[in-house]
């Protein structure tokens, strides 16, 4: 589904703060691999997502999606295919619009907006999605009074009803409290198995990577140095992960 291949990517070349953040990664995901990324600050995990959805040109590389060459092809072309969720609660969300709004805007895909209306059956279907994260009686609240787990809760939501083929979570959780992180967690499992996502997600949570997915891929200054799934991933603990960490 995505192939990259030889991907680098240097930062500020030819100056004195030249970086190379990406070195030569080559990655194949197949379609329905959900595939956690660790690795410490630094290691190129972002990078590689920006790269993925075009945020930033390669230096060197390719990257093809679903077979075809996208190494060149605009983000917002991109965007249309893969569903991106970054740390901070705010950013998926419309502060000034309310629930039901933000949720219409998803499910358009902005495009028609806010002239979209929504009838009784759809209603009823945000409402049930809507009921696990306590938000099914704040369709008509504004945005900016959920707390933070509630707005990455309803951003997952938003992300997934714009029907995305891949879904790449950058440490989605990692802001808020264990109580919301473990709520948002299980929905994430929740939707990628009901509609059959394709799905990288980056996280610093140990017990995360190990329980979550089908797959591990460590990285470290720039490169992949561990890519496990099936009986290779079931072996590992955190301890050993942690263990890992500490020999890099
Ligand atoms: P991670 O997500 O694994 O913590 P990043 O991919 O954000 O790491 O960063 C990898 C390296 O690339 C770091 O040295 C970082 O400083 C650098 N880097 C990332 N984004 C930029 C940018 N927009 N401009 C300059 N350097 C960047
Ligand atoms: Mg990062």
């Amino acid at each position: 589904m995505l192939e990259l291949k030889d991907i680098s990517k240097v930062f500020y070349p030819g100056t004195v703060n030249e970086k190379l953040a990406l070195d030569s990664v080559s990655l194949n995901i197949a379609q329905g691999d959900v595939v956690c990324i660790v690795g410490s600050n630094g290691s190129g995990k972002s990078t590689l997502f920006n790269i993925v959805c075009g945020t930033y040109p390669v230096t060197g590389g390719t990257i093809h999606f679903n077979g075809e060459d996208v190494t060149h092809k605009p983000e917002y072309r991109r965007a249309r295919t893969i569903g991106r969720i970054f740390q901070d609660p705010t950013k998926g969300t419309a502060a000034g619009m309310s629930v039901e709004d933000n949720l219409i805007t998803a499910l358009t895909k902005g495009m028609r907006g806010l002239k979209f209306s929504l009838n009784n059956e759809r209603r009823e279907f945000f409402r049930e999605q809507l009921i696990p994260l306590g938000l099914d009686t704040r369709l008509k609240d504004n945005v900016g009074l959920l707390s933070g787990g509630q707005r990455q809760a309803l951003t997952l939501l938003m992300t997934v009803l714009s029907q995305p083929k891949m879904l790449l979570l950058d440490e989605h959780t990692a802001a808020l409290d264990p109580g919301n992180a473990q709520v948002v967690m299980n929905m994430t499992e929740h939707f990628i198995s009901q509609f059959n996502l394709t799905a990288l997600m980056i996280t610093h949570n140990m017990q995360h990577a190990i329980d979550f997915g089908t797959r591990l891929v460590m990285m470290d200054e720039g490169t992949i140095i561990l890519d496990v799934s099936g009986e290779e991933k079931k072996k590992l603990t955190v301890l050993k992960l942690v263990e890992l960490f500490k020999s890099i």
